[in-house]
């Protein structure tokens, strides 16, 4: 399973007084399997940091390696989840999670029959033909989880995937999430205001600190022990 290594990342965006860096030059370690939480203030730099590991943003300075190769762009190898589920409302559950092997070229019964495994996985087999709109936030979110699943991707990105939903849904998907990560052995980078859910979740919690925003704490949680 690849690590993913940041070299000195750092980011800055132009402004009027001059760029100002939002990102100070990070160094950052994650080894396959690693369930990564990180935590901070509003505009410390969580979503820039996950933008740039999904590919979407490129550094100012640095670089980022996942198995040794660059990161030069996103990749379904590297499947994102953000708060908001983008799934297109013009096609069923099942087409959209369908859509990722459809792009990909998988013949049509291979694809389908990987649609069907990942919706039974995420609890909506019986929701398959219904169109996004006709699910609830939860559903919507594990329909997202099952789109980015279908690629097999060795690491998941999440920014504040639950952040939308109210507590007992978001409780239920949190569960399913850590049992998801445990029988999968995936690489998850999790990003989220809550503490608690970080601690809840984590193998390893990063707090980042703004002005500019840094890792400025970095430790495994006691789920480390149970490390697949
Ligand atoms: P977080 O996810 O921790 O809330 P962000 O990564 O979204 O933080 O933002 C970090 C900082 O970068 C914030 O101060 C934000 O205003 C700034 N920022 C984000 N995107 C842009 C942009 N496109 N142009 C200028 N500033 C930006
Ligand atoms: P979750 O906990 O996944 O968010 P809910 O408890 O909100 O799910 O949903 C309860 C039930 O309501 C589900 O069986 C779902 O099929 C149904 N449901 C939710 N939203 C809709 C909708 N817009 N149209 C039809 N059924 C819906």
């Amino acid at each position: 399973r690849p690590r993913v290594v940041l070299a000195g990342v750092s980011k800055s965006y132009p402004g009027a007084d001059g760029p100002t860096q939002v990102l100070a030059p990070t160094d950052l370690s994650i080894d396959g399997g690693e369930f990564v939480c990180v935590v901070g203030p509003s505009g410390c730099g969580k979503s820039t940091l996950l933008n740039i590991l999904a590919g979407f943003l490129a550094p100012t300075e640095g670089t980022v390696r996942v198995g040794g190769h660059a990161v030069t762009g996103p990749d379904p190898d590297r499947g994102v989840v953000f708060q908001q589920p983008n799934l297109y409302p013009w096609l069923t559950v099942r087409q959209n999670v369908e859509f990722g092997p459809t792009v990909r070229g998988v013949p049509r019964s291979r694809r389908r029959a990987e649609a069907e495994r990942m919706l039974a996985l995420v609890g909506l087999d019986h929701l398959g033909d219904r169109r996004p709109y006709e699910l609830s936030g939860g559903q919507q979110q594990r329909a997202q989880i099952a789109r980015v699943l279908v690629n097999d991707p060795q690491i998941i990105l999440m920014d504040e995937p639950f952040g939308a939903l109210d507590a007992l849904t978001r409780e239920k998907l949190q569960g399913e999430l850590r049992a998801l990560w445990q029988e999968r052995g995936k690489t998850i980078l999790f990003v989220t205001h809550g503490i608690d859910e970080a601690l809840l979740l984590g193998t390893r919690v990063l707090v980042m600190g703004t002005r500019p925003g840094r890792i400025v704490y970095d430790e495994p949680t006691s789920f480390k022990a149970d490390l697949p």
